[in-house]
């Protein structure tokens, strides 16, 4: 018996007019769906002064510890920042956003708040929370723009060399506080450009390629060394490292391998990864690494398979690449998903559709071997796993044809293979060991952190893994 062609109902109709003006709002003023799939220009609206201002004044500064400082993985000092805002200190409130961050103006804009500093606001018990994440933004975009640009501290020069392996935000926030403490440092990165997802992750509607441009400058001003195109393990070893006078090591190489969804058909033309649809889609030609250098020719119907952010980039990636119909497909409910809502909200303002409860086990072609379309199952929750999310269920005799013609999956991300030619100490999932207070691993003098350590994990714990991985190696270096 074949299996019915998917019909469209209700859970995954296109949204009507009325609907999409009535989808949450997040407070935070963005430009219009039917402007901006028309570019990849940020879609948030920067706030004005005035706007800024009153915002912050809705802080009822809680007393220590408030909860959103908690939430934050780098512990920002909101309640004085937004005292600071409040009163038209701009810069200050910039700078005291700097002590703790090495990136605000890139948190501000990438952060899920809704999960960390705005998730945790008392507001929210009644209101709308505070919105923290755009007042980051205003104030680092501020003082850039009355500055020109940010000075990083260099301090005394210590006589000590570190090498950072990997410039994504883990990477880039050690070789910044390493700065500080007057020590030289190497980062060394296997892409054209530093700057790991900041650059070659996030599409530029989310964050835009200038912010991470300007503080790439910054950051090379203020002496720190990129060496690019350079993949360690490959073209270089840790031990040369050593060799070439490093005094230690920081790893910050990411998860940058795709998971496989391993069904049938997943090498067929038309059937992306997600790592590598985002790279190709959202950099300038000239910057795409080796092997990645065209745009990704996608048709009509996509599918994008996952839950995550990525899954969330991906499908509004295809919207403004041309695609017609965009689908989500989950096998879990909107429940369980990873991904944050806000983006959620925003993929669908811009027309993507969600099946949940639907899993993939084919892809399918047509004679030329084109990608035609995919067969789905129906699945239904069944018994809570380990972690307690209800694992979902194939439903027998419930399998159907959805026609697409590019599918995209994005279900989750590997640590490179080459983390276990170190030599180090490696973990069950193949993720670098370390001690979790200093970020030391099990060789003398190498630290490591992000997501090579963690597993995917968010910018801003990234950007604390390399704060803290700073600290435990200057003290290191001050006893050699
Ligand atoms: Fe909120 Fe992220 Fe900024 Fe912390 S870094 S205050 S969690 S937006």
């Amino acid at each position: 018996m074949s299996n019915p062609m998917y019909s469209f109902s209700d859970d995954c109709s296109p949204l009507s007019d009325r609907e999409r003006v009535n989808l949450p709002y997040y407070g935070v003023d963005v430009r219009p769906a039917h402007e901006r799939i028309y570019d990849f220009d940020e879609i948030l609206l920067p706030f004005d002064e005035q706007r800024a201002r009153f915002e912050a004044a809705r802080c009822i500064h809680c007393p220590t510890p408030a909860a959103c400082v908690t939430a934050c993985p780098v512990h920002n000092d909101i309640p004085t920042i937004m005292c600071l805002i409040e009163k038209g200190n701009f810069l200050e409130a910039s700078q005291t956003f700097r002590l703790t961050s090495t990136i605000p103006e890139i948190c501000g804009r990438v952060c899920p708040q809704e999960k960390l500093c705005q998730g945790s606001c008392v507001h929210n018990l009644r209101n709308e929370p505070v919105l923290i994440g755009p007042l980051e933004v205003f104030v680092t975009d501020y003082e850039r723009s009355v500055k020109g640009s940010i000075t990083i501290r260099k301090g005394a020069p210590s006589g000590r060399k570190v090498a950072i392996v990997g410039g994504g935000p883990s990477g880039l926030a050690c070789a910044e506080r390493l700065i500080n403490f007057g020590h030289d440092v190497t980062v060394y990165d296997q892409r054209p450009i530093p700057g790991g997802l900041l650059m070659y992750g996030i599409p530029g509607f989310k964050l835009s390629s200038k912010v991470l441009m300007a503080k790439l400058n910054e950051l090379q001003n203020a002496g720190i060394h990129f060496v690019t195109n350079t993949f360690i393990g490959k073209d270089i070893t840790i031990d040369a490292l050593f060799n070439d006078g490093f005094d230690a090591v920081y790893i910050s190489v990411g998860a940058g391998v795709d998971a496989q969804l391993n069904i049938p058909g997943e090498d067929l033309p038309g059937v992306f990864k997600g790592t590598e649809f985002l790279i190709r889609s959202n950099v300038n030609l000239d910057l795409l690494p080796p092997g990645m250098t065209t745009r990704p020719k996608i048709g009509k119907r996509v599918a994008v398979i996952g839950g995550g952010d990525t899954a969330s980039d991906c499908e509004r990636t295809s919207i403004r690449l041309g695609a017609q119909e965009v689908f989500c497909i989950y096998r879990r409910t909107e429940d369980e998903m990873p991904g944050v809502s806000k983006d959620r909200t925003f993929a669908r303002q811009e027309g993507t559709r969600y099946l949940f409860l639907t899993q993939p086990i084919r892809f399918i072609a047509d004679g030329n071997g084109k990608l035609t379309a995919m067969e789905c199952v129906r699945m239904e929750l069944g018994e809570k796993d380990a972690k307690g999310r209800r694992s979902p269920v194939p439903i027998p005799d419930s399998n159907f044809i959805l026609e697409i013609d590019t599918a995209i999956t994005a279900v989750g991300y590997y640590p490179f293979p080459s983390i276990g030619e170190t030599g180090l100490d490696v973990t069950r999932n193949g993720l670098i060991a370390i001690d979790s207070k200093t970020g030391a691993t099990s060789r003398r003098g190498i630290y490591a952190g992000g997501d090579a350590v963690r597993g995917p994990s968010l910018v801003v714990e990234a950007t604390a893994d390399g704060i803290r991985a700073a600290s435990s190696i200057h003290e290191y270096l001050t006893k050699l």
